[in-house]
């Protein structure tokens, strides 16, 4: 059987039978099942070797469905919702019982996002429950961001891979929590430091470390390819002793014998919607060592550079 499908159809069948699928969201392709039953968000744990202490997001598709998975609905986060749902915004809320203790790894609050994929969308418009979706790879690899790098990975656990292209945005959501009503991010994503601001008037506190309760799941060591991975200021850090070694640049700001261009054109959405398809292009090819260099740390860099830092520290290149 074909695995790989543009059949939504098929997607919700699959579902409906307690499944987990592979489905496309703008930010990564997730690794989605139903979110109200424990025995199907256990074998997502289980095909992603994720560990349980890292709580998934529950992604919904109309607004509505919020009544029954939460209790309450800080303003500030209202007015995020409302400005940048459907799209790559996790806000946390206080959960209700409906929500298995595994979603959330027993904490009080729940994360829930409303993808923007046209795809997700349609999926989760047509089911009677919302979806867990973590990214569909295995724990500690680079995220997926097309329907072939999830059959690459995970294609002996899944009978249905829906296609929905490459990912528009390419980097996960950007995670929001608000306490004693101020907005704390705890995770950089798709949706900006400073759009949030602008929208809500005001500044946010960013809470990044992964040694906070908040969000377990920050993990200082994240999204690594298998081959070393070295962060430099400029080309004139890359040894002469490299041998054969690939370069991931932004700009042509790197040179290399094998080369991945984030964008030519410096634009930082179009290299965040390539960044995690460089480090898996870098990981195909036959070199030793992968060298990058840190974006400008504004916008969507913020986001990249993070994913690049922990990328870095996991992988054997320091
Ligand atoms: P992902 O890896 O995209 O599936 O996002 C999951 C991440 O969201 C986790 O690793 C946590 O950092 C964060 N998260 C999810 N649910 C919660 C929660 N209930 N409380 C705090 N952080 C959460
Ligand atoms: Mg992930």
């Amino acid at each position: 059987m074909q695995k790989i499908t543009t059949d939504i159809s098929a997607a919700v069948k699959a579902l409906n039978r307690d499944e987990v699928i592979g489905l496309p969201t703008e930010t990564v392709y997730g690794l989605a099942g139903n979110a109200l039953k424990s025995e199907v968000v256990s074998k997502i744990f289980a095909v992603k070797n994720r560990p349980f202490f890292d709580p998934l997001i529950v992604h919904i598709g109309e607004i509505s469905q919020l009544s029954e998975l939460v209790s309450a609905i800080d303003p500030q986060l209202q007015k995020l919702m409302n400005a940048f749902w459907p799209g790559p915004l996790t806000v946390l809320l206080p959960r209700t019982n409906k929500i298995p203790d595994l979603v959330t790894s027993g904490l009080p609050k729940v994360a829930v996002r409303m993808p923007a994929h046209p795809m997700a969308l349609a999926v989760l418009r047509q089911l009677n429950f919302p979806l867990a979706a973590p990214s569909a790879n295995p724990f500690g690899y680079v995220s997926p961001t097309s329907a072939v790098h999830v059959q690459d990975q995970l294609e002996d656990q899944l009978n249905v891979i829906l296609d929905g292209g490459d990912c528009a945005v390419g980097v996960e959501s950007t995670i929001v929590d608000c306490r004693n009503n101020i907005v704390h991010v705890l995770r950089l994503g798709g949706i900006s430091i400073e759009e949030i601001e602008e929208c809500l008037g005001e500044k946010v506190e960013v809470e990044l470390s992964s040694s906070r309760p908040a969000a377990p799941g920050m993990l200082d060591q994240h999204y690594s390819p298998m081959k070393p991975l070295h962060l430099i200021e400029n080309q004139n850090q890359i040894p002469a002793t490299a041998g054969l070694y690939g370069v991931i640049s932004f700009g042509a700001n790197l040179t290399g014998p094998i080369q991945f261009e984030l964008s030519e054109s410096r634009d930082l959405i179009e290299a965040a919607s390539r960044l995690f398809a460089g480090l898996r292009y870098m990981d195909q090819q036959p070199v030793q060592a992968i060298y990058i260099s840190l974006l400008p740390e504004q916008e969507l860099g913020r986001a990249m550079n993070d994913r690049i830092r922990r990328a870095v520290i996991k992988s054997k290149g320091i």
